[in-house]
């Protein structure tokens, strides 16, 4: 791990030790040193870079107080809206779109003092749990460079996990922070759903999207998430709970904090050493005062086929915008219908097509009680099973997946295989809470295990007491 964590970073750009401009050049050189064996990045915007650090240096030298990510190199997940800097969500349809606008986490990174060093790989339209669907080629696992990183912000965890930045931005409907984050041993967050502004996120499903931070400690996550965190005119579901103070809960006591183990997690299907990892964690916890009790989320089983129901009926709706018209590839054929079809077929991979298909089925009159009808009310099922175990315990402890980085290719050709993957991450989609990835241990094999931390919506402070706590135990050297 070469590069310092975010918090190291902002504070010699502060104290004057080192410039953003130094940092910035560090942070592509090692880019362009490294990022051939990994792809991790779909595109790097060295010359907007340099300017952004430019500019940092210039307010410091004025004498004016420098922003909490002063200096720092932050990558973003390409399915966010980046001005001036194109903008593909790892699909054909938008070859060549660059954006006129920056999304909101843009704005507030940028206000922070952030430094926006390049776009990363993903699977198309985050559509996947292995950066496989992207239309760009796939990133590996920096652990393992014959496995995958995970998805669908594979390129963002690569990218922090093999030390090019210190932290980066991806998205999680259903995972895609967290799994990532789980096979490349990088904290991810998926917080609260309105917590972060979702203006300018390329949108996959809309009920389900957040954006969130990926980063190699907790508390680096944490500041990030506090910089892009808060209400946003421009995002009507962005809810107005005050951020500060996630930092700041970093580092607080557990003791007597209510941990629950859900024993529906720890089934058939889990890597035996995943499952020994994640309970070893758990025993960590209770040593630093925690009190463990298991809870029951009996609806888990309905989580997979739930989340494959609404997801894709969201997504159907909203990738109708891609038509040839307004934004990237146009593929003329004939009149304007045909430009449709000829520009989505040529445009979307195959995920994707699969996607629309099912979701467009779900959603259609006569279908649409027995499946979208009925997913919604199990997606209440689902939650209820959170605000009950909530009653008894303060956060909920797991595995992050069922099993470790995957090798590539394993499972491109076997999409159930890819869904039931998600088994762990979707619940707490469905359900709006935060949830968190942060590192727990390593297989024989060498390769990370994530420990999956829940709570109650907009209580990131208490998820991040909990994952900075068991951090602070961890030994050094993994
Ligand atoms: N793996 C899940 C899917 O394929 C989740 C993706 C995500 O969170 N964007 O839909």
């Amino acid at each position: 791990m070469s590069t310092d964590g975010v918090i190291a970073t902002a504070e010699r750009i502060r104290k004057g030790e080192r410039s953003a401009e130094e940092v910035t050049r560090a942070a592509l050189d090692g880019i362009w040193a490294k990022d051939g064996a990994l792809h991790a990045f779909l595109h790097v915007a060295g010359e907007s870079a340099l300017e952004q650090a430019r500019a940092v240096d210039a307010k410091r030298a004025r004498g004016e107080v420098l922003g909490p990510l002063a200096g720092v190199p932050v990558a973003v997940k390409d399915g966010i809206s980046t001005r001036g800097i194109p903008t593909t969500a790892a699909s054909k349809i938008l070859a060549g779109y660059v954006p006129a606008y920056d999304a909101t986490v843009i704005d507030r990174l940028r206000a922070a003092d952030a430094v926006i060093v390049g776009k990363t790989n993903m699977d198309e339209f985050a559509m996947g749990s292995s950066t496989e669907n992207s239309a760009f080629g796939v990133t590996r696992n920096p652990w393992d460079l014959g496995r995958t990183p995970g998805g669908s912000s594979g390129g963002s965890a690569a990218a922090v996990a093999a030390g090019l930045v210190p932290c980066a931005l991806g998205s999680d409907t259903g995972g895609s922070i967290r799994q990532p984050a789980s096979f490349t041993g990088t904290v991810g967050i998926k917080p609260t759903y309105g917590r972060v502004s979702r203006y300018g996120l390329i949108a996959f499903a809309s009920s389900l999207d957040q954006v969130g931070p990926l980063a190699r400690d907790v508390r680096s996550a944490a500041r990030v998430l506090e910089a892009i965190a808060g209400r946003d005119p421009h995002d009507a579901t962005s809810l107005e709970a005050p951020a500060a103070g996630l930092e700041a809960a970093c580092g607080g006591s557990v003791r007597g904090l209510r941990v629950g183990v859900p024993e529906e997690y720890f089934a058939e299907g889990l890597d035996a050493e995943v499952a020994e990892s994640v309970r070893a964690a758990i025993r960590d916890l209770e040593g630093e005062g925690c009190v463990v009790r298991s809870v029951k989320l009996p609806h888990t089983r309905f989580a997979v086929a739930t989340y494959y129901v609404l997801a894709p009926a969201e997504a159907s709706s909203n990738l109708a915008r891609f038509d040839g018209v307004r934004y990237g590839l146009r593929v003329t054929s004939g009149e304007l219908r045909q430009m449709y079809g000829a520009t989505r077929d040529a445009g979307f991979g195959p995920e994707v097509k699969r996607r629309i298909l099912l979701g467009t089925f779900v959603l259609s009159s006569g279908y649409y009680d027995a499946y979208y009808g009925k997913a919604q009310r199990v997606r209440t099922l689902v939650r209820r099973d959170f605000d009950e175990a909530f009653r008894e315990v303060d956060v909920i402890c797991s595995p992050t997946a069922p099993t470790p980085a995957f090798r590539l290719g394993e499972k491109v050709d076997d999409p159930l295989a890819m869904y039931l993957g998600d088994v762990y991450t979707l619940p707490a989609s469905l359900a709006g809470v935060p949830a968190m990835s942060v590192p727990c241990g390593m297989t024989s094999a060498g390769l990370p295990v994530g420990l999956q931390i829940v709570a109650r919506p907009l209580d990131e402070a208490a998820m991040l007491r909990v994952a900075s706590a068991w951090e602070a135990r961890r030994p050094e050297d993994e």
